[in-house]
């Protein structure tokens, strides 16, 4: 009973382009703004969250059930190039909000690079310690 659902599933999803990076990320933002809308019954807040949910359902099963793989090949490598640097940037503020009472992360204005920096307060002009360029930075 059991394995004759699967092969009719699977009968039904050859040639279909199944699931991918992007999917799973509509899977997962659908599941938290549903949550979300959960938590306002009433009102236009719930109303926008449980469409906006709705609109990412839909939009994750048309892209479960195409045929135009190509197409949606193309929509997850642009979704990745979205994706990998927010991930980068998120990360960056998950240790940035670790560090707090440890130290202060600057960036580089000559060679971009994140300079973890001790907490003196006020301004001061601090050293790259990578390109060796002096510059100007505020400590809260
Ligand atoms: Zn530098």
């Amino acid at each position: 009973m059991f394995y004759r659902l699967q092969n009719t599933i699977r009968r039904f999803m050859v040639g279909r382009y199944g699931t991918d990076g992007l999917n799973r990320f509509l899977a997962v933002t659908y599941l938290v703004l549903w949550v979300l809308s959960r938590c306002f019954p009433r009102g236009w807040v719930g109303f926008v969250l449980s469409t906006v949910a709705t609109a990412t359902f839909v939009w994750f099963v048309f892209r479960t059930l195409s045929r135009n793989i190509p197409r949606r090949q193309a929509e997850n490598q642009w979704f990745y190039g979205w994706w990998y640097p927010t991930r980068e940037w998120l990360r960056h503020q998950k240790d940035r909000l670790r560090d707090l009472r440890v130290c202060r992360y600057r960036r580089c204005p000559a060679c971009r690079a994140w300079l973890r920096l001790p907490i003196k307060r006020g301004r001061r002009t601090v050293t790259c310690s990578r390109c060796h360029t002096p510059f100007k930075a505020f400590f809260l």
